[in-house]
């Protein structure tokens, strides 16, 4: 079943996303080589706790144990903080993040540099983003979920990446996964109707070669099959009247 937020409820799924948007700014500022990615997530944890009322939405879905899923290189996403996995100088590490407020959650990532990184990998993160904002740009009342997954798909392919299948988008609300799926491929019209008080989390995966993944031995981090490098940039998005707004 496909919810539908009222003003209200977007609001508060509006504050669980700024402290989403602001703790991916830290992340971006503290990012560095030869930090672990469990100092990120505890960076991370301390700063979302520090809100009253915020709690990190991944902890425990699913028996997730941390409060980001860090992802580096050819990992596409879910991979879990470790003490272990510390950051190399030319690296990208996708991180994302949801908070939950007042029983709504939001959700957003971002692929960030670890040091200088090479212009190929910087055109891999920009056309990323680009086509995060076109589908964002999809999302608007009497389109349909086909639409969004097209124009993400139109921007990668376009560029002569490979979009990850296996993972989609998600509705998001009381619950943090909800109906609809948000594939980032597709055909315009069809797939669900857009309506107001949708709220859908776009989170294009993109690869620098092929689409088809794997799973790690950990049981939770996606990796590409090939190898290529992966990039992830999502957002929360209400649908309204006056067009997509983002909330993260
Ligand atoms: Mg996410
Ligand atoms: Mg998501």
């Amino acid at each position: 079943m496909i919810t539908l937020k009222s003003r209200r409820e977007i609001e508060t799924m509006a504050q669980a996303g700024r402290i989403v948007h602001d703790t991916l700014e830290l992340m971006r500022q503290i990012v560095e080589p030869g930090m672990s990615t469990e100092d990120l997530d505890r960076e991370a944890e301390r700063f979302i706790r520090s809100h009253p009322g915020a709690t990190p939405s991944f902890k425990g879905l699913y028996g997730f144990p941390k409060t980001l899923c860090t992802s580096i290189d050819e990992e596409i996403v879910h991979g879990i903080p470790s003490a272990r996995r510390v950051l190399a100088a030319g690296s990208v590490v996708s991180v994302d993040v949801g908070v939950c407020v007042d029983g709504l959650h939001a959700d957003s990532a971002a692929t960030i540099p670890v040091g200088p990184i090479t212009p190929e990998v910087e055109r891999l993160l920009e056309v990323t983003q680009e086509s995060l904002v076109a589908g964002i740009g999809a999302a608007i009342i009497g389109n349909h979920v086909g639409d969004i997954g097209h124009a993400v798909q139109q921007v990668a392919e376009g560029a002569g990446y490979g979009v990850v299948r296996e993972l989609v988008g998600h509705g998001i609300g009381a619950r943090f996964h909800e109906e609809p799926q948000v594939p980032n491929f597709g055909s315009p019209k069809r797939g669900p109707a857009l309506r107001e008080g949708m709220t859908l989390a776009i989170e294009p995966m993109i690869t620098m070669g092929g689409h088809a993944t794997r799973t790690l031995k950990d049981k939770w981090t996606v990796v590409t099959a090939d190898g290529s490098l992966a990039a992830h940039f999502e957002h929360t998005v209400a649908i309204t009247a006056d067009g997509p707004r983002i909330l993260t």
